[in-house]
């Protein structure tokens, strides 16, 4: 596939599965800014076809702003990666407001104001693809993972309506569903899920893994090789869907 040409965003693009995506991009041709909150993160990846950009998703004005600095750089953005999130987890008694919002600022909000910012130069071309990072928690439910489950259900909703929007024009709007993936937000979790499990950390990374019927941790490449495939042109007809990726988990 030779994406030449075509310039992509991706949120959250300086780690894990986002940088995983940002590389199978450039790999294949494009030009491909990478964002996130810490310069320092991105300037270590940055490199041919990797431009680094801080924006932080909650920031509609940011968003905005930088954005545009991108399509006056690298023409529109027809490829929107909507990546960047937080997991947190607290069951629904000990879930404060402030907490719900800040789940619910990045995960859904901030895919919102990127996805609204990028279709703008998006329809001015012939060609789009918005993909949405959500999770096998946005499909269904799980101990302790109220807001992030809600957020990620919510992604889903979103994408499956904005398909619905722009149905019978070349934009795709789809979301990609993974189950854990090795990556910083898990190593992070760890200690949060085992404290919610009350086990080891070494035991509740083996819960990871063996939700997962290969008895394992997903890879990011995996998920930048479902993001790719939804970028193949003759991946059209997908669309207003969503790409479970998760071992087997339903
Ligand atoms: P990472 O922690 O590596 O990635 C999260 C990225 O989001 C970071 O690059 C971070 O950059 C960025 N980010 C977080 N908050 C903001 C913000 N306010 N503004 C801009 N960027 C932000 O973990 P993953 O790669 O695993 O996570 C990527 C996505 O995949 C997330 O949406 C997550 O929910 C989803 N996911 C992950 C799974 C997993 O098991 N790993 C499973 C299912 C879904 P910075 O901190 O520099 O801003």
């Amino acid at each position: 596939m030779d994406l030449k040409g075509k310039h992509a965003l991706v949120t959250g693009g300086g780690t894990g599965i986002g940088l995983a995506i940002a590389r199978a991009l450039a790999d294949h041709g494009a030009q491909v800014t990478i964002t996130g909150r810490r310069m320092e993160v991105l300037q270590e990846v940055a490199g041919p076809g990797l431009h680094p950009a801080v924006m932080d998703v909650t920031d509609e004005a940011a968003i905005r702003d930088v954005t545009a600095a991108a399509v006056e750089a690298r023409g529109p953005v027809q490829i929107c990666v909507a990546n960047a999130g937080i997991a947190e987890g607290r069951k629904l008694h000990k879930t404060s407001s402030d907490f719900w919002r800040k789940i619910m600022a990045t995960n859904l909000d901030g895919c919102f104001y990127t996805v609204r910012e990028s279709l703008q130069s998006m329809l001015t071309t012939d060609w789009g693809r918005v993909i949405a990072v959500s999770s096998i928690a946005g499909l269904r439910g799980s101990a302790g993972a109220g807001a992030y489950a809600a957020s990620k259900h919510g992604v889903i909703g979103m994408m499956r309506s904005f398909a619905e929007d722009f149905l019978g024009q070349p934009y795709t709007f789809n979301s990609i569903c993974p189950g854990y993936v090795d990556t910083p937000i898990v190593s992070r979790n760890t200690d949060a899920i085992s404290a919610r499990a009350g086990v080891s950390e070494a035991e509740a990374r083996d819960m990871m893994v063996n939700l997962n019927r290969h008895k394992r941790l997903i890879a990011p490449e995996e998920v930048a090789a479902a993001a790719l495939w939804l970028c193949n042109p003759l991946c059209e007809s997908v669309n207003g869907t969503e790409v479970p990726l998760a071992g087997g988990q339903v």
